[in-house]
């Protein structure tokens, strides 16, 4: 089986899949949209701030991409360049080179490149569908099922659902770190990305490599939730990975 994966910014590829691919004996493409270039810089300084150099933070995050890949087992990194979106509110945010601005269309006819190249029987990408993630990688997903439409390929949202949500607040809490309670919303969004979940995938041992490729992202572990948790919780929170088969028959 040859398994290809679609992720706005690096370090993305550990979160939603990076068991699976750790796990996926065959080849594997993993294709990274953005630089992620408004990632933190050294000494977890914020894009705007001063000293934060997104050049640097590209070329930085590009090294640790590589790295991570490695640890995942990855056969090939394709990278399509396109400038990290920021959060919403950001002057950058408005500036027309940014990913989430460019046409889904034209995004989706790179991918659709990529994927008659490679072949996959399998695409995972992030959850077009969830309304609170990062706009990025609502991008990403949509161009990329608009990539496959039609074809044979699988294909796979990864889903976080309010399940591994609670666990993930229930840890944070348990090591002091309080973060503010989801609203109606977004509690709503996540029930209904659980009850959509088709595919649960249980790392085994492959987790603890899944690890291992986030802490690659050195730059970034500042800002990540997961980093925060000990080895131990870590495994308990993230040791299944969760999908939504979107079209398609293969299992991963
Ligand atoms: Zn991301």
């Amino acid at each position: 089986m040859i398994l290809l994966g679609v992720f706005a910014h690096p370090d993305d590829e550990c979160t939603v899949a990076g068991g699976v691919f750790v796990r996926h004996g065959g080849q594997s493409i993993l294709v990274s949209c953005t630089n992620g270039e408004f990632g933190d810089d050294v000494g977890g300084v914020k894009p705007g701030a001063p000293g934060h150099d997104p050049v640097r933070v590209a070329a930085t995050r590009r090294a640790e991409l590589d790295a991570a890949c490695g640890r995942l087992g990855v056969s090939v990194i394709e990278r399509l360049g396109y400038h990290d979106s920021g959060m919403p509110g950001w002057d950058a945010f408005t500036d027309q080179t940014v990913f989430s601005a460019v046409a889904v269309e034209s995004v989706a006819l790179r991918v659709r490149a990529l994927v008659d190249r490679y072949r996959p029987d399998v695409v995972v990408t992030h959850n077009a569908d969830a309304a609170h993630e990062h706009v990025d990688h609502r991008h990403a997903a949509r161009a990329t099922a608009l990539a496959v439409e039609g074809l044979p390929t699988t294909l796979y949202f990864g889903a976080t659902g309010a399940v591994r949500f609670r666990e993930l607040m229930e840890a944070l809490a348990h090591n002091g770190i309080h973060r503010p309670p989801a609203d109606v919303d977004r509690r709503r969004g996540l029930e209904l990305i659980e009850s959509r979940i088709t595919t649960r995938v249980a790392l085994g041992p492959a987790v603890v490599d899944k690890r291992a490729a986030l802490f690659e992202h050195a730059s970034q572990l500042g800002s990540s939730l997961a980093a925060q948790l000990t080895a131990e919780q870590y495994e308990a929170v993230f040791g299944t990975e969760t999908f939504i088969r979107v079209q398609g028959e293969w299992g991963l």
